[in-house]
């Protein structure tokens, strides 16, 4: 691994400082994602900023109108979060699918989602939760929807020297499932994933994995085949990928609309 400065700031004010001086510079969370690629060398930074001494960036909230899930709040907390099963129990499900219990006691929500894996498995019940992301950056706070903060592999919105704060969910209690296919039954990441949702009367749907990122999509097996747009990879053909849409999507309807 090459040489970098590594800082700890005390406030998003002082991160969003950092991040701004000349050279490059990426915040990190819980790193699962950020040192792997820089032992790899398939990143190089002049400063990493770990955000997680800055208070306030952690935790989950009931502030009436939303939940706030703080962007540095770790995946495990999510799994056991009473307030986050009684709305979504689904959350807990989609963590249990995700990584070790060491990898989900690291890493956080927030790193999952600014990662921007195609296959980045809390991406999906989020879409179908109309999830709101909070971002702060030199222009000061702004708040972006989900279905909009992708923006290709490993690509947000964010803006440069921007760091996401937290996720806002809407407060209506859903019913839903996540479905991941993986080749192994652990430490995988999905080949499809599918997460759906019942709010209210209206059922909502999105995919993980077959599109340059997650995707929300019409609750129907044939628009989601439709509108899915999977790669031939070594783990699966394209061919593959969207038979395994078509079943899981079917299942996935099924359970939260039935
Ligand atoms: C063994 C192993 C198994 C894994 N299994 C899974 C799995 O099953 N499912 C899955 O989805 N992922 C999996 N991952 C990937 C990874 O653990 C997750 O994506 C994790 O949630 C990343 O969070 P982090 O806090 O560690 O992010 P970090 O590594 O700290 O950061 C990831 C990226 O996001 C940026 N970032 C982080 N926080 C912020 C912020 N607040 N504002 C702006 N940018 C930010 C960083 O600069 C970096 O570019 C696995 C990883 C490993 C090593």
């Amino acid at each position: 691994m090459r040489e970098f400065r590594y800082e700890e700031p005390r406030s998003v004010d002082e991160a969003i400082a950092l991040l701004a001086k000349p050279g490059r510079n990426r915040v990190m969370a819980g790193g699962t994602d950020l040192l792997v690629r820089l032992k790899r060398r398939e990143w190089t930074v002049d400063t990493v900023i770990n955000l997680k001494r800055i208070p306030g960036l952690r935790g989950i909230e009931d502030r009436k109108d939303h939940v706030f899930v703080g962007a540095l709040t770790h995946l495990d907390e999510i799994g056991r979060s009473e307030l986050l099963a009684s709305r979504w129990p689904f959350l807990r499900e989609t963590v249990h699918e995700m990584g070790s219990p060491q990898v989900r006691a690291m890493s956080t929500v927030g790193g999952n989602l600014c990662n921007a894996s195609p296959a980045a498995d809390m991406a999906p019940p989020l879409l179908c939760l109309d999830a709101v992301m909070v971002a702060r950056g030199p222009l000061g706070e702004r708040t972006v929807p989900l279905t909009a903060f992708f923006a290709g592999p490993g690509k947000t919105v964010l803006a440069p020297g921007e760091i996401l704060t937290g996720i806002r969910i809407p407060p209506a209690p859903a019913k839903g499932c996540f479905i991941k296919f993986c080749t192994r039954r652990a430490m995988d990441l999905a080949f499809v994933s599918v997460a759906a949702a019942k709010v209210g009367s209206d059922v909502r749907l999105a995919l993980g994995a077959v599109a340059p990122t997650p995707i929300r999509v019409p609750p129907s097996v044939e628009e989601a085949v439709k509108r899915c747009s999977p790669i031939d990879d070594v783990r699966a053909s394209a061919e593959y990928r969207r038979e395994i849409v078509r079943v899981l999507v079917r299942r996935a309807l099924a359970k939260v609309a039935p």
